[in-house]
């Protein structure tokens, strides 16, 4: 059982129940699993492998909970550049369907380098257009590679262009491949245990991509099987017109009527809700991924996060895309988070008293308005953890998986903020992670992947890409 041994970092981030923050600090895992954290002077003086994060700083790994990997063989395409979510789609929904097993490979490494190196450890993604012999166990089989701990989304489309929905038919599946499948990865690959490495999600893609019927068998499935669901929802105003014209009810209405408002679920984005619908978010236990670069890029709006959490809603972090980002780094992503709910309140009228309407931003009686950096870091963290149902991660202390990540506090980046470093890693320009360590094993050093030859995965990711683009 391998021992691992982290000592002298400047400033350790366990996000515990305690929220503390330790000082010259590091902790001792064994086996993956945290046996104890706090002053370097209390731990033991050895182990199998030795850490030293001298003038670093040690938060716990953080987790994406939502993506879709196989987009970065199209970022940044021509004609999706400027426009919104619908036209976005019907841009990319032949190209995607164009790919194979082979790029699925090179796409999930190169989004899996990227999120690792960024700090994340725990990845989601939500894998739904299956063609060309594309499976979930392409992403699974690379996430192995890496070594990050990864949910893997069995997603699907079956609504066709001809039955209504928005994409080409030649891009969707019919309902009885997907539901048998959906069955064969979760059997092969679902893990239960704490400390899981894979674990299986079902994720129908959008309400204007799948029937009623396959929302509803989807989650009886997962019901059976006790895994997650997952999908997006209240995305754009679009969609909210398309369930209004097509079933005479609101995307969240919709969705609770056909089973789906409980607490093994969780929506990407949820940003075009009401009052009403954020409180039932909260009495259902549903969960929200919060994705504010995807959510600019497309023009989709800003999700009301603050008003969520003071709800009891569950956020998490996702840098969702990469087509709708076009980056997966998930520093950038927290940052953004916190800078948005910011927007926000220069952009809404406040909730509260009508009295407020009166009062300057930084009035005291509008503090609550306001997401400080620890707390996108919580999102980014615990957050991300209770979303996707897990008791292990989230945090650094004893019994937790040992997945965190470390950056170098004394580069031209942060000079200036080191009176206090946790807040400068979202208020200073993102930076990449010095060490990222998942499962107690080392991931990344000095910002790169060292589990996989990144080199030629990058070039054939390109060559890839080209064709694609073409
Ligand atoms: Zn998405």
């Amino acid at each position: 059982m391998p021992t691992l041994l982290v000592r002298n970092a400047a400033t350790l981030v366990t996000m515990d129940n305690a929220r503390r923050e330790l000082a010259d600090a590091g902790l001792f895992a064994r086996d993956g699993i945290i046996e104890q954290v706090g002053p370097t002077a209390e731990l033991p003086s050895t182990a199998d492998h030795v850490l030293d994060l001298r003038g670093q700083i040690v938060l716990p790994g953080f987790v994406n909970t939502h993506h879709h990997l196989d987009q970065t063989l199209t970022r940044n395409l021509r004609d999706a550049q400027n426009n919104n979510l619908f036209a976005w789609l019907k841009v990319h929904y032949r190209v995607w369907a164009n790919r194979t097993p082979d790029a699925s490979r090179c796409s999930t490494l190169v989004g899996l380098a990227e999120l690792t190196a960024s700090g994340c450890t725990t990845v989601f993604d939500h894998a739904y257009v299956f063609k060309n012999g594309c499976r979930v166990d392409d992403q699974i089989a690379a996430a192995k590679e890496i070594g990050v701990r990864f949910h893997a989304c069995r997603g699907s489309m079956s609504l066709g262009e001809s039955r209504g929905g928005l994409p080409p038919d030649d891009c969707v599946e019919d309902e009885p491949t997907i539901l048998s499948d959906s069955v064969r990865v979760i059997e092969k690959y679902h893990d239960t245990a704490s400390g899981a490495m894979t674990r299986l999600v079902l994720g129908p893609c959008s309400p204007f991509s799948v029937s009623t019927d396959l929302l509803k068998e989807t989650a009886r499935l997962a019901r059976a099987k006790q895994v997650p669901l997952h999908t997006h929802l209240c995305e754009t105003m679009d969609e909210e017109r398309y369930t209004l014209e097509r079933y005479g009810l609101r995307p969240v209405a919709w969705m609770g009527s056909l089973g789906w408002l409980d607490r093994d679920v969780w929506f990407a984005h949820a940003i075009h809700v009401n009052d009403e619908e954020i409180g039932e978010f909260a009495r259902a236990g549903v969960g929200v991924a919060h994705c504010p670069c995807s959510n600019m890029r497309l023009a989709s709006g800003i999700a009301p996060i603050k008003q969520y959490l003071a709800a009891g809603v569950k956020v998490g972090l996702g840098v969702d895309g990469s087509a709708s980002n076009d980056a997966s780094n998930i520093l950038l992503e927290a940052r953004q988070a916190m800078l948005l709910a910011r927007l926000r309140i220069g952009l809404l009228p406040p909730t509260g008293p009508r009295a407020l309407f009166l009062l300057s931003q930084s009035h005291p009686l509008r503090a609550s308005e306001w997401m400080t950096a620890r707390e996108a870091l919580e999102i980014a963290t615990r957050g991300g953890a209770a979303v996707l149902g897990r008791d292990d991660i989230g945090s650094l202390e004893p019994g937790k998986c040992a997945d965190f990540f470390s950056i170098d506090l004394n580069t031209v980046d942060y000079a200036g903020a080191l009176h206090d470093p946790v807040a400068a890693t979202l208020f200073c320009a993102p930076q990449k992670a010095r060490y990222t360590v998942i499962n107690g094993t080392v991931v990344v050093e000095n910002g790169r992947v060292i589990t996989v030859d990144m080199g030629p995965v990058v070039e054939a990711h390109n060559r890839f890409a080209r064709q694609f683009a073409a």
